[in-house]
C-alpha cells in the first residue's frame, strides 16, 4: 500500500520510545516533509523492529541511537546508528546471513537466533531496495536501507 514514510517511521520509533528503559537516548533527524513509498507496512515494520532492537541490544548505558531518513530523486534512504559495541570490518557483510552471529559467546548472552537481519534483507530486496551496514568495533554501527520512492506525479492516485 501507499505509505507516508516519515509518519510511519515516527510511529515505530514512538512505540520503542514508550517501552524502552532510560538506558538509551533516541535522536531523530527526520525531514519535515511527506515521502511516499509503496510498501508492505507489516514487512517494513518487521525490518525496523529488528534493526532498532539490535541497536538497543548492543548499545551501552547512556548511548544514543540516531534515526535518519533522506530522499534523493528516486529513493528513500533510512539509517539507524548506534554507539554500541560494533563489530570487526570482515563481519559486517556476514550479519545478513542466516544464523550468523558475531562472536558466539557475546551473542548467546544477548539472546536471539541470528535470523533477524537475513529476514530484513529478504524483505527489503522484495521491495527492490538494498540493506547494508557500516561498523567500527567499539564505536558503533549504522544500518542503512533504501526503498524506492513513489513519483510525485502519481501522488493523486491511490
Ligand atoms: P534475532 O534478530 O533473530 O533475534 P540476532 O539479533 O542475533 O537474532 P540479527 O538481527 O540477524 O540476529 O543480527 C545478526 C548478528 O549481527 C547479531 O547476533 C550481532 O552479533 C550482530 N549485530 C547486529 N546488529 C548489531 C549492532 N547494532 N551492533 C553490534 N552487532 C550487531
Ligand atoms: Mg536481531
Amino acid at each position: 500500500e501507499r505509505v507516508e514514510f516519515v509518519g510511519f517511521f515516527n510511529q515505530v520509533i514512538d512505540r520503542f520510545s514508550m517501552n524502552k528503559d532510560e538506558k538509551v537516548d533516541f535522536v531523530r533527524h527526520l525531514p519535515n516533509k511527506n515521502m511516499y513509498v509503496w510498501m508492505d507496512k507489516d514487512k517494513v515494520t518487521q525490518v525496523l523492529d529488528n534493526v532498532i532492537s539490535n541497536a538497543i541490544k548492543y548499545s551501552p548505558e547512556g548511548g544514543s541511537i540516531r534515526f535518519d531518513a533522506h530522499s534523493t530523486k528516486k529513493q528513500l534512504r533510512v539509517s539507524i546508528t548506534d554507539e554500541g559495541i560494533g563489530m570487526p570490518p570482515d563481519t559486517v557483510e556476514k550479519i545478513f546471513d542466516r544464523f550468523y552471529r558475531v562472536d558466539k559467546s557475546r551473542a548467546r548472552e544477548m539472546g536471539g537466533t541470528g535470523l533477524g537481519l537475513a529476514i530484513a534483507r529478504e524483505m527489503i530486496e522484495a521491495h527492490h531496495g538494498k540493506i547494508w551496514a557500516e561498523s567500527r568495533e567499539g564505536k558503533g554501527t549504522t544500518v542503512y536501507f533504501t526503498l524506492p520512492l513513489m513519483s510525485q506525479k502519481r501522488r493523486g492516485q491511490s
